[in-house]
């Protein structure tokens, strides 16, 4: 294999490998995935992962523009037409037919997602495909980038994205600061059965605890995210199935599905929310998890993610190897920082206020709800911006630009 390519991608998880898809449209370029490993497909009878992200149709359309989303088994995607938001007495709920949508989204499995892109672009066979690297070094020239992998390979690049996670090596390689914020909960995550099947829609109340979602699967069971004090969540993950059962039923005693009546194994994941202080370095970028990480609590980390890599492919659409890329990069740096701030912000306020002891901030949110549901503009523009449709969306996204979803 030589060394020198145009475009190395590293980090296949879903954002990396939608990222080398499109920015390989253009076949002039060179482009080269590298991971620790192939995301592998799971088969077909296994249950499904814990790891299951809200997946808006502006995704959709990005994944569906490389193949990924029709490589994916339907039966292991389920679709949610109807939203609840319950806070204190009050809520608002969203119906998919009311805003012309076939849907407001999916539940998909992390790894069910990352395995499609990587079959997609096995098929489409434009992108060299380096599983089982590990990214160890790198260097920065002028017009170029070296990159080392742990086996000793060299391999050089005029543009690098960093797709490699929250904890990117390639971030702290390059220096880029980030901004954190430990929020001193842990995700309690978990898939569960209730009295009634979920018939596709997501629920979710802010408990005096913490936000706690349910989540619909393709059988007809859901997938809980509670974040919690990390104290609390670490009870909660050891406290065995009939002590997390009475805790739901109590925390979402209103669930339209019934109670819950038995619970899966139970995680529970750190949540920390980071920014890197700027997307770019010279010839690197980063998308995704590695340039910032948003609290769950509206499902957002992916899709964000996704719309990065839609974002870099829409600013480099002209760029040419041989061109100084800085312009373009720039213009995603600004534009991806500011509508990842935009998201967080949004997410650590409400996820802040409904912290709040007295319970105030819920009874405020719950008069904020209410109120919100009568404001049709409002709730329109809501809907258009959480699907990912907006009009700051990457062009993919709002499925222009003859990619669109069948
Ligand atoms: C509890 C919880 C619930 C969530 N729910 C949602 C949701 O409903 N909707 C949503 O959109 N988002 C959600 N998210 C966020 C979402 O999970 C992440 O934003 C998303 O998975 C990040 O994808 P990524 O491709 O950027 O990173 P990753 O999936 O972390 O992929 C990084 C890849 O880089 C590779 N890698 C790392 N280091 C190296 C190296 N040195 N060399 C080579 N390869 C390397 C790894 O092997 C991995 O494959 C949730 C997150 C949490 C914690």
């Amino acid at each position: 294999m030589s060394a020198a390519f145009d475009v190395l991608v590293i980090g296949g998880g879903a954002v990396g490998a939608v990222s080398a898809a499109l920015l390989s449209d253009d076949r002039q370029r060179r482009v080269g995935l590298i991971d620790l490993k192939r995301p592998q497909m799971p088969d077909a009878d296994s249950d499904f992962d814990p790891r299951v992200v809200a997946i808006s149709p502006g995704s959709r359309n990005i994944l569906s523009a490389v193949g990924a989303w029709q490589a994916a088994p339907p039966d292991r995607l389920a679709a949610f037409t109807r939203m609840s938001v319950h806070s204190g007495s009050g809520s608002i709920e969203y119906r998919a037919a009311e805003h012309g949508l076939p849907c407001l989204g999916w539940i998909a499995e992390i790894p069910t997602l990352a395995a499609a892109a990587w079959s997609a672009l096995e098929t489409a066979g434009r992108v060299e495909l380096l599983a089982g690297s590990r990214l160890e070094n790198i260097d920065f020239g002028r017009d170029r980038i070296t990159l080392t992998l742990a086996d000793g390979t060299r391999l050089t690049a005029r543009l690098v994205v960093a797709a490699d996670g929250a904890r990117s090596r390639l971030r702290r390689l390059a220096e880029i600061e980030t901004d954190s914020w430990h929020y001193n909960q842990h995700a309690v995550i978990a898939h569960v059965e209730c009295e009634r099947t979920n018939p596709g829609q997501c629920w979710q109340r802010f408990t005096d605890d913490g936000p706690l979602a349910f989540l619909p699967l393709p059988d007809g069971r859901s997938s809980i995210v509670w974040s919690l004090p990390s104290e609390q969540a670490r009870q909660l993950q050891g406290a065995g199935n009939r002590a997390t059962r009475r805790a739901l039923n109590r925390a979402a005693d209103d669930l339209p599905f019934g109670r819950v009546v038995a619970v899966g194994q139970v995680y529970a994941l750190p949540l920390i929310r980071r920014q890197a202080r700027s997307l770019v370095d010279g010839r690197l970028v980063l998308a995704g998890d590695a340039g910032r990480t948003v609290h769950p609590l509206a499902g957002q980390g992916l899709n964000l993610g996704l719309l990065d890599a839609a974002a870099l492919a829409e600013v480099l659409d002209d760029w040419t190897p041989r061109q100084d890329p800085g312009e373009s990069l720039a213009r995603y740096d600004r534009w991806r920082t500011s509508a990842g701030a935009m998201v967080a912000n949004g997410l650590h306020a409400i996820n802040e206020l409904s912290a709040e002891r007295t319970g105030l901030g819920r009874r405020l949110m719950g008069l904020g709800f209410a109120a919100g549901a009568r404001l049709w503009p409002a709730r329109e523009l809501f809907v258009q911006r959480a699907c990912g449709l907006d009009a700051d969306s990457p062009r993919l996204a709002r499925g222009q630009n003859g990619r669109s979803a069948a």
